[in-house]
């Protein structure tokens, strides 16, 4: 099993860990899994980490993480492969990975404002959420009205307050009893995170998160969409 450093502490950089298996996948290129590991695996709207990982004999580029049963699994390119046991620095694309929690978060200010506004999840139900360079979340239901100037009023009034996101382990009963809506296909059979927004409210959630509303920074939401019963907010930070 994999530690996933990200989950306790989504500002760390660097990291030692021991190579623990080596596939090769093909020439230079090798699927590694270690004791423990930086890089956030895709998933839940989240887009991959990258960076590398080195020793003082070996190098290689982690072009991107993937989450397979219990273990993150780690694609890289390098001349060689690593030998079992090495222990290596894993060092994190920064930049990348803060984009990437700054968009994530954002997604949730948004969906805590329609939440404040009263529209979720009475009328809007979240459904799932993507926060790459084209992010947007989706919602079941639709509003006979356009509110997209007055969510972002109150997105970037949720920014301007400097609020604190804060998270714990919690079963499945206790997330039911705390979360504003429980989203579709939450494994029943694990502890999951609850990510809170200070004075506001919580919801499940997994992927890394910033500290504090303002590092997300102005949001502007764009054009809001609807089709087929559903509505779709698409959002970028300023
Ligand atoms: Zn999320």
């Amino acid at each position: 099993m994999t530690i996933p450093l990200y989950l306790h502490n989504a500002y760390l950089k660097e990291a030692e860990a021991t190579i623990l298996e080596v596939v090769k996948e093909s020439d230079k290129r090798w699927l590694i899994a270690m004791d423990q590991t930086l890089f956030y695996p895709r998933g839940g709207g989240q887009s991959t980490d990258q960076g590398i990982i080195i020793s003082d004999s070996w190098k290689g580029k982690v072009t991107q993480a993937l989450q397979k049963e219990d273990r993150i699994v780690h694609e890289v390119e390098g001349d060689q492969p690593p030998a079992i046991g090495t222990v290596v620095k894993q060092i994190l694309d920064w930049e990348r990975r803060y984009l990437h929690m700054r968009l994530h978060s954002a997604g949730h200010v948004v969906d805590f404002a329609l939440y404040l506004l009263g529209y979720s999840p009475a009328l809007l139900m979240p459904l799932k959420g993507d926060h790459g360079k084209k992010a947007v979340i989706c919602y079941q239901g639709t509003l006979e009205k356009d509110i997209k100037e007055e969510l972002e009023k109150k997105a970037n009034e949720l920014v301007a307050r400097n609020l604190t996101f804060s998270f714990k382990l919690v079963g499945h009963k206790e997330l039911e009893q705390e979360s504003i809506y429980l989203q579709p296909g939450l494994p029943k059979n694990k502890p999951l995170r609850l990510l809170s927004l200070n004075e506001v409210g919580s919801v499940a959630d997994g992927g890394t998160q910033v500290n504090k509303t303002s590092e997300v920074g102005k949001i502007s939401i764009l054009p809001i969409e609807t089709k087929a019963g559903m509505t779709y907010i698409h959002y970028r930070l300023l």
